[in-house]
């Protein structure tokens, strides 16, 4: 089962994905977020399970996976050849910055290139979603926080990262997530799962996330000891290498460029480019 928030004729809702039919759970709460926050998925789960689905996938506009969410932490070169890429050392300890809601959209949905730079970049990600919150969460105990996984694209602006590194990964629509949560319940290893992003068909990243520099549960652990983890904060949890500004020469998003961040037993995030100027 899947869990999305979605659009079809009132407001953002949250519902629950089986084949391609959306079953409404709007009664269990207001959002995603609001729904962690009552108790485990599961619960959710059983109640879907119950209901038939209303609405087609096809017919609504899938939005990011917790359009309310309270944070959304990212790792910064978390694959060590991806450090290498950028220039820099492969770090001891989780690099974080942040990314705001406004910066992301959902699955299918036109990111924007921005009118005030050319170095507009790709960066496929696995996105954790935290289900419980805490604080001095230890590694070992980390991924019981977890709810599920998404896909993410954490769109960067290059030249603006380097003056101003918020700015870099915050341009409005700039990035995505989606299309939607699958419980941690269904991944046995979120450590073990192929990662690809392709650009216009041609494969750009490829690694595993058994790659990344520091686990998603160190991560979860590292973040916990400087604040209180809360329901619905997303995480993203790095990069593998391949983004454009590592090519020769650079190869930067342009209009009408098509991303897809493909994650093995999470599913495709795809989104299409569009100038800031055509919005
Ligand atoms: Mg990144």
């Amino acid at each position: 089962m899947r869990f999305v928030s979605y659009e079809y004729n009132e407001g953002v809702k949250v519902g629950a994905l089986i084949d391609n039919g959306i079953i409404d759970l709007s009664d269990a709460g207001p959002s995603l977020k609001a729904i962690l926050a009552i108790g485990p998925l599961d619960n959710l789960i059983k109640v879907a399970e119950r209901r038939s689905p209303t609405v087609d996938l096809d017919h609504v506009v899938l939005h990011q996976v917790v359009p309310d969410t309270g944070r959304i932490i990212c790792v910064g070169k978390n694959y060590k050849d991806h450090a290498k890429e950028m220039g820099g050392d492969v770090p001891s300890n989780p690099n974080l910055f942040t990314r705001t809601s406004q910066s992301l959209v959902g699955h299918q949905q036109s990111v924007i290139m921005p009118k005030a730079s050319e170095q507009y970049d790709f960066e496929g990600e696995l996105a954790v979603i935290m289900g419980r919150g805490g604080r001095h969460i230890p590694v070992e105990k980390a991924l019981d926080y977890v709810a599920g996984y998404s896909c993410f694209l954490d769109g960067s602006v290059r030249d603006y990262q380097k003056h101003s590194f918020t700015a870099g990964k915050n341009f409005d629509s700039s990035g995505a997530c989606g299309p939607w949560l699958v419980p941690a319940h269904e991944i046995s290893d979120p450590q073990g799962l192929l990662l690809t992003t392709r650009v216009n068909g041609e494969v750009m990243q490829q690694a595993s996330t058994q790659e990344m520099i520091f686990s998603i549960a160190d991560i979860i652990s590292y973040i916990s000891a400087f604040t209180h983890l809360e329901p619905g904060d997303v995480l993203a949890t790095g990069t593998p290498a391949g983004v454009g500004a590592g090519r020769t020469p650079p190869l930067w998003l342009k209009p009408g460029d098509h991303i897809d961040v493909e994650i093995e037993k999470v599913g495709m995030l795809s989104n299409s480019v569009k100038a800031e100027t055509d919005v």
